[in-house]
C-alpha cells in the first residue's frame, strides 16, 4: 500500500502513464479476487465495503427472500426495499440459526405468490431477468459463526427462477470457499481479512448486472461510478494473498474456542447454552449466554478484567442493543444475555488463559484450580 501511494497515487482513470500505472494496480487485484472468486475480472467491482457491494446487489429486486439473521446492509436495506414497494418475505430461522432450503421455498413461494412448492421450472434465461427473484443468504453469521446450505438454498432458488446472493463476508479466510460456487453474487469486505477498511467489493457470475446506486462517471463499467482509491484496492489484494495463511492460523485458534465452550458447558455452576451448538459454524467464535447474567454487564464486566468481548449488539448512539440475529434464532431474552467470544488469527492459549481466568473470577467459571486437570493438556498440545 506504501509503495502504491508513492508510485500509484495517479487518477486511475487518467489515461496518461501515471493514471496508466495506478490502473495496472487496479486490474492486478481485480484478477487476483476473480480468480479466489472462479468469476470473470469483468465481473468483479470495487466498492467502499460490503454494505455498498450488498445495497448494489438488492437494488431493483422486486421480489426478495432474506432472513431476520443477516448483516443490517441486507436487513434494513430489505425493509427500506419494502417501503418502496420490493415484495419482501424474511425466512424462517430456527432456534440454532439455520435458513434450511425449505424456509427459503417456502418464503420465495409465499413472495411468488405459488401454492404448491417444487412445481416452477427454471426458464433458460430468466435469471439475466432484471424480475428476476432474488434470494440474499450470508455464507457465515457475523455473530454465531453459523454456515448457511447454500448448495440446498442455491438448488431451491434455481427451480424456482431466483438468483442467489451470497454476503461471504465472514467467510474469507476462515473457511474455503467452494461452497460459494452456487452464488450468483458474492460480496465481500477487505478489512475481515485483515486487508485495510473501506474497501470491498461485489462479484458476480452470472450474465445479470447491479443498477448502479451512484450515477456520473464511468469507473467500473458506470456500475460503480467514483474516483477509485487504489491504495486500499491494494490493501485487499495483499490481504487476499495471505488468504491460505489465515485459514490454517482460524483452524489453530479453533481449538481455543473449542476448550473455552468445553469449559463453559462443564465447569460453569450456571446452565450456559451456546448459540448455535448443534450446526456447523466458523470455529473461532462463541456465542453464549449465562444465566443471570445480562449480555452488556458481562461485556462491562470482561472489559474490567482487560477481555475485550462483545455482546453481539450494534452500537447506535453508545447504547448497546440486544443482538437482532440471537433475538431472531432465541428470543428477546437469549439476546439479552448474549455474549460474543472471537479468537483472532494471533490468538493464544495465554488468551484463552485470561479468559478462563477472568470467568472464574466473576463466578461463571468453578475456580480455576477445579479444571486444570482436564484443560491443561489441551493448552499445552496448542501451545506447540
Ligand atoms: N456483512 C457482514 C456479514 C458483516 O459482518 C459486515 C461487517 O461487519 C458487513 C456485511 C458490512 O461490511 P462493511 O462494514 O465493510 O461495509
Amino acid at each position: 500500500m506504501r509503495a502504491s501511494e508513492s508510485e500509484g497515487w495517479a487518477n486511475p482513470s487518467s489515461v496518461h502513464s501515471l493514471g496508466r500505472a495506478a490502473r495496472r494496480r487496479v486490474e492486478d487485484v481485480r484478477e487476483q479476487l476473480a480468480r479466489v472468486l472462479q468469476v470473470s475480472a469483468r465481473d468483479v467491482l470495487f466498492t467502499s465495503g460490503a454494505t455498498e457491494a450488498n445495497h448494489l446487489a438488492l437494488a431493483g429486486a422486486k421480489v426478495l427472500v432474506t432472513s431476520r439473521i443477516e448483516h443490517p446492509s441486507i436487513v434494513e436495506q430489505a425493509e427500506w426495499l419494502a417501503s418502496r414497494g420490493t415484495r419482501v418475505v424474511f425466512a424462517d430461522i430456527t432456534a440454532s440459526g439455520l435458513v434450511t432450503a425449505d424456509a427459503v421455498a417456502a418464503a420465495l413461494d409465499e413472495a411468488l405468490g405459488v401454492e404448491s412448492a417444487g412445481s416452477l421450472e427454471t426458464p433458460g434465461d430468466s435469471r439475466t431477468n432484471e424480475n428476476t427473484p432474488l434470494v440474499a443468504l450470508m455464507a457465515a453469521n457475523h455473530e454465531t459463526g453459523v454456515l448457511q446450505p447454500l448448495a440446498e438454498v442455491a438448488e431451491v432458488a434455481r427451480r424456482r427462477g431466483a438468483r442467489l446472493h451470497v454476503d461471504a463476508v465472514q467467510l474469507l479466510g476462515r473457511a474455503p470457499l467452494g461452497c460459494l460456487e452456487v452464488a450468483d453474487s458474492v460480496s465481500l469486505s477487505a478489512h475481515k481479512f485483515r486487508g485495510p477498511k473501506g474497501v470491498g467489493a461485489l462479484a458476480f457470475a452470472c450474465g445479470w448486472t447491479p443498477l448502479p446506486q451512484n450515477r456520473g462517471g464511468a469507473q467500473e463499467r458506470g456500475l460503480r461510478p467514483g474516483t477509485l482509491d487504489v491504495s486500499a484496492i491494494v490493501g485487499l489484494g495483499a490481504a487476499l494473498g495471505r488468504l491460505d495463511e489465515s485459514l490454517s492460523a482460524y483452524r489453530r485458534v479453533a481449538q481455543l474456542a473449542q476448550a473455552l465452550e468445553r469449559s463453559l458447558l462443564t465447569h460453569s455452576p450456571h446452565a450456559v447454552s451456546i448459540h448455535g451448538a448443534t450446526v456447523a459454524r466458523l470455529g473461532h467464535v462463541v456465542n453464549f449466554r449465562v444465566p443471570g447474567w445480562r449480555g452488556d454487564e458481562l461485556v462491562v464486566a470482561l472489559d474490567l478484567e482487560g477481555i475485550c468481548v462483545s455482546s453481539g449488539s450494534a452500537c447506535s448512539a453508545g447504547t448497546a442493543e440486544p443482538s437482532t440475529v440471537i433475538r431472531a434464532m432465541e428470543g428477546q431474552a437469549a439476546a439479552e444475555g448474549a455474549v460474543r467470544v472471537s479468537f483472532g488469527e494471533e490468538s493464544t492459549s495465554a488468551d484463552l488463559h485470561a479468559v478462563l481466568g477472568a470467568l472464574a473470577r466473576l463466578g461463571i467459571l468453578g475456580p480455576v484450580e477445579h479444571f486444570p486437570g482436564q484443560l491443561a493438556p489441551s493448552i499445552r498440545e496448542l501451545s506447540q
